[in-house]
């Protein structure tokens, strides 16, 4: 996109500024195939820090890493009532194999409960075989209408666990342990406070018992549903006859959980962080931490100023995650706007007066601040800053969610409040399915989640008038 192209502003066109900033970072592209997406190599790198993040949070709690197929029976996604119901529509099937129309087709798997319990079966026999704790990264097909770069694609890349355990506290544990793992990767690496919370009936995942998420408030009110864990009880041991023989020698069916967060995580960060100018990164997700822009003043010889860039660089303790921008054939303002709409938490302007005075300039990506560092304290002063940058954009997140949460009463303020100024309403709900239904028919907010720590309140649902004894939290969400 370059300098001479302006994003479209988020007051103009929230939407088309996603897209804008998307486009301008190359972080994804569409592809020939509808609803599909082509992730850039920029998109990838910040996919790739997720990965290595949340890999490591998730072994550090014992779980291990494996691979199930991409095509499952499709008899096997119909032996679970709810499960098959849930997903049914929005599944890919292959009929034709090498030339040939296949005996049972085959689903391209839009997630793999089924496939893995029909293993789990084969593995687990007595109670020494528990737990399983899986892991897969992977790729999963959803056959989606509306699509939206990494918020909505007919394919996307996530991880899903898939865990098995002898007792139902021990699956509940599990279920709140990753809930709570996703909490942390949101808050500490994402910056993106959110809230952990439990679905409603209606809004729990196919085949699931209890669903928990956790959900994020984006820039424009809206929420965003981050990560789940479901505790699917015996639902699937009992579709796939998984059994083991307990303590006692008696047979028992097995107790499973699931959990997953996707490539959606990037389009969270794009709209918690972002401005007008493009894409912001916290830092600690960012591949490049920090570019130096060499000036080359009319009186400077290129190579010294190249040659000093080099070496700060080296001096900078980023290793591999600063970059030194040294293309000959455009500006320095040039590349100001190039790397701001790349998200680069920090720029390091570097010209013969700073090596001069042996100094260099930082500014910072979220603010604009400009800081100018002697050399020899610029390690230290990289590392401090980048750490303020990242609690910075977490408490600005966190400030403009509180901003935007507010409790109401009665359906009249409740209609009101959600067209202007939206955001986080906290309601009162009767808990009846029916009920939630016409709430969105007619406002399109859903109940994002029952937070964990929802306080016991009495009070009545401001739509049917019947009794609540906590509140709720509803918004429009992507
Ligand atoms: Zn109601």
């Amino acid at each position: 996109m370059g300098k001479d192209k302006k994003l479209t502003t988020r007051s103009d066109d929230y939407n088309q500024w996603y897209l804008d900033v998307i486009q301008a970072a190359r972080l994804a592209d569409h592809s020939p195939v509808k609803g599909c997406m082509v992730i850039r190599p920029n998109g990838y790198a910040l996919w790739e820090k997720i990965q290595r993040a949340l890999d490591d949070m998730f072994k550090e709690t014992g779980h291990v890493n494996a691979y199930f197929p991409l095509l499952i029976p499709e008899s096997f996604l119909k032996k679970e009532a709810e499960h098959v119901e849930g997903f049914a529509p929005e599944c890919a099937v292959v009929t034709h194999g090498g030339g040939q129309k296949l005996e049972e087709p085959l689903v391209i798997r839009p997630t793999s409960e089924t496939i893995i319990w029909a293993m789990y079966r084969k593995w687990i026999e007595s109670h020494r075989d528990l737990p399983i704790l899986i892991n897969q990264w992977a790729n999963v097909v959803r056959w989606e209408m509306r699509t939206r770069l990494f918020l909505r694609t007919t394919e996307f890349l996530w991880q899903e666990g898939h865990t098995a355990h002898a007792t139902s506290e021990e699956s509940e544990e599990e279920t709140l342990r990753m809930l709570e793992v996703y909490r942390r990767f949101a808050e500490d690496f994402m910056a993106m406070p959110v809230i952990p919370g439990i679905k409603t009936e209606r809004e729990k995942f196919a085949g699931a018992v209890r669903t928990y998420s956790i959900e994020g408030m984006m820039q424009d009110g809206r929420a965003l549903q981050a990560g789940t864990s479901h505790n699917l009880g015996q639902n699937f041991a009992k579709a796939f006859d998984v059994t083991f023989q307990d303590e006692q020698g008696q047979r028992q069916f097995v107790w499973a959980t699931s959990w997953g967060v996707s490539t959606r995580l990037i389009g969270a960060i794009i709209m918690t962080h972002s401005d007008d100018k493009g894409l912001i990164l916290p830092p600690r997700l960012a591949a490049t931490k920090a570019t130096i822009i060499p000036i080359m003043g009319k009186k400077a010889d290129p190579e010294v100023v190249l040659g000093e860039a080099r070496k700060l660089a080296e001096e900078s303790g980023l290793g591999r995650e600063i970059d030194i921008d040294d293309r000959a054939n455009v500006s320095p303002g040039w590349k100001y706007n190039d790397w701001e709409q790349r998200g680069v938490p920090l720029r390091i302007e570097l010209g013969p007066r700073d090596i001069e005075n042996k100094q260099a300039v930082i500014v910072r990506r979220d603010t604009g601040e400009k800081q100018f560092v002697p050399r020899d304290k610029l390690p230290a002063v990289l590392k401090e800053t980048l750490e303020q940058m990242q609690k910075d954009m977490f408490a600005r997140a966190l400030a403009h969610r509180e901003e935007n949460t507010y409790p109401v009463e009665d359906e009249a303020e409740f209609r009101a409040k959600l067209e202007d100024p939206g955001g986080f309403l906290m309601a009162h709900h009767c808990g009846e399915r029916e009920c939630e239904e016409r709430i969105q028919a007619e406002t399109k907010a859903t109940i994002r989640c029952i937070p964990l720590d929802a306080k016991q309140e009495n009070g009545t649902c401001p739509f049917c008038g019947k009794a609540s004894d906590k509140r709720v939290i509803f918004a429009k969400a992507y």
